[in-house]
């Protein structure tokens, strides 16, 4: 085992990161932005590092300084968090280069999954369905053209170095597919600095399902079940719950073991997760794979019981995982919340400030993952999110109960939050149902 790791990230997740080094009785070292300084959980790392200025650009996402940090602290592993470098095989690659362990998936499987285009070919080999699409880039309008008539509109443009939403657009006729190609090329350009689009077949009121990976260095690939995270807004998730309710268990047991089979073809080994949209018929289509944990995974550690962040750091110190397939059995049904800093009656815009009030739920049940305490400063350069709640209980309807019981107690003030819409959605006939897809949102809360 590593006797001391370095955070390469901020907020929720760095702490999510430094606790579990203490779990582990390693040493940690958190890194921080001149807009972080002083942010209270840095005081739970061992050592605190300023790494540049506000700019992710200038302190996150600045390779040669985090490795410097790492080098300086004596740091032998370095873990990205989820978001800024995360998914970045260069930095993944620097590390190792370095001789600092990457805690997260090999080089080769990240390349090879890093791109929506790459990846699903890898699923095609896989033998896992893939959502119709152009099958790679298209490069010209009259192919776009071409695809989106023989396919029937509407049709989805989205970006190949694709997250988070961005460089996506909805085409529904010839008019708006010229200038959505146009619109994403551009916002993926600024985005992710790769202006290159594909097709995809727009999907009718899906379900968003993801299967959770884990592997180790030693061939062993486990899937930890299912999440939902149909609610979104805009294609941000909000609310993510497993089981998925609804899903029936022979299309659960295909999608897990599909998961398996595209991350073996890759030798995938740390945590990953294999997002899939589900029709109405329950046909499920692979949609992409991240490469790293991802914002949702306590609510997997809720229902099987293990911490995958202490897996993430066990298998990269090469560790075999400690228990097969037929251990992992869900139990009961957990649900989580994103609280961010938004004005949900103004659109969502992102709403910094300093909290004045900060009162968050507990008792039984009730998992709160944030990094945010009273007087706290939400600083406007990052995400918005300021604490992930959570819940876990024997069935649904007492976890949407204690959700309700929960966001009641949740007092914020100072900032505009989430939590008003949220508790509008626990009290939604439909959501409550069970009667849920990715446009939810849009169509049964915020109807035109
Ligand atoms: P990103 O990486 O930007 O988050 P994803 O490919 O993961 O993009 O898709 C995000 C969301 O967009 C999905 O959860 C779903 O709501 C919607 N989406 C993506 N592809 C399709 C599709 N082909 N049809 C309908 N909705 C889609």
């Amino acid at each position: 085992m590593f006797h001391k790791i370095l955070v390469a990230n901020r907020g929720e997740i760095a702490l999510r990161v430094i606790r579990a080094c203490r779990d582990l009785g390693v040493e940690v070292v958190a890194v921080y932005s001149e807009a972080d300084r002083g942010a209270p959980y840095l005081e739970l790392a061992d050592q605190a590092i300023c790494i540049g200025p506000a700019p992710s650009a200038e302190s996150y996402l600045k390779i040669p300084r985090i490795i410097a940090a790492a080098e300086a602290s004596g740091a032998q592993a370095i873990h990205p968090g989820y978001g800024f470098l995360a998914e970045n095989s260069k930095f993944a690659e620097q590390c190792r280069e370095s001789n600092i362990e990457f805690i997260g998936p090999p080089v080769e499987a990240m390349d090879r999954l890093g791109n929506k285009d790459k990846a699903k070919a890898v699923a095609k080999a896989a033998k896992v369905p893939t959502v119709p699409g152009s099958d790679g880039i298209v490069n010209s309008e009259e192919e776009a053209k071409r695809f989106a008539n023989a396919v029937g509109y509407p049709v989805l443009i989205k970006a190949v170095a694709g997250g988070g939403g961005r460089g996506m657009r909805l085409a529904r006729d010839e008019a708006s597919l010229v200038s959505g190609l146009a619109a994403a090329k551009a916002e993926a350009e600024i985005a992710f600095k790769d202006g290159r689009v594909y097709l995809e077949k727009y999907l009718d009121r899906p379900r968003h399902v993801e299967v959770q990976l884990l592997g180790d260095q030693h061939g062993n690939v486990l899937h930890l079940f299912e999440r939902d995270c149909s609610l979104q807004r805009r294609h941000q998730k909000l609310v993510e719950e497993s089981p998925s309710p609804r899903l029936p268990d022979n299309v659960r047991q295909e999608m897990c073991a599909a998961a398996v089979r595209l991350a073996k073809e890759v030798g995938y080994f740390s945590a990953g997760t294999c997002e899939f949209l589900v029709d109405q018929k329950n046909n499920y289509y692979f949609i992409e794979v991240n490469a790293r944990i991802q914002v949702e995974h306590p609510v997997t550690e809720l229902v099987t019981g293990v911490d995958l962040i202490r897996q993430q750091i066990r298998v990269a110190a090469g560790e075999r995982l400690s228990f097969t397939q037929k251990d992992i059995v869900p139990r009961g049904c957990a649900i989580e919340v994103r609280i961010n800093a938004e004005d949900t009656a103004h659109d969502f815009r992102p709403s910094p400030g300093t909290i004045t009030t900060w009162r968050p739920p507990g008792g039984p049940g009730v998992r709160l993952d944030s990094h945010v305490v009273a007087g706290y400063r939400v600083p406007p350069t990052y995400d918005s999110m300021v604490a992930k709640l959570l819940v876990h209980q024997p069935t649904r309807a007492e976890a949407f109960a204690v959700m309700r019981r929960a966001l009641r107690e949740f007092i914020v003030e100072g900032i505009h939050t989430t939590i008003p819409i949220l508790k509008t959605i626990f009290d939604t006939p439909e959501f409550i149902k069970g009667d849920v897809d990715t446009t939810f949102i849009e169509r049964v809360l915020m109807p035109k």
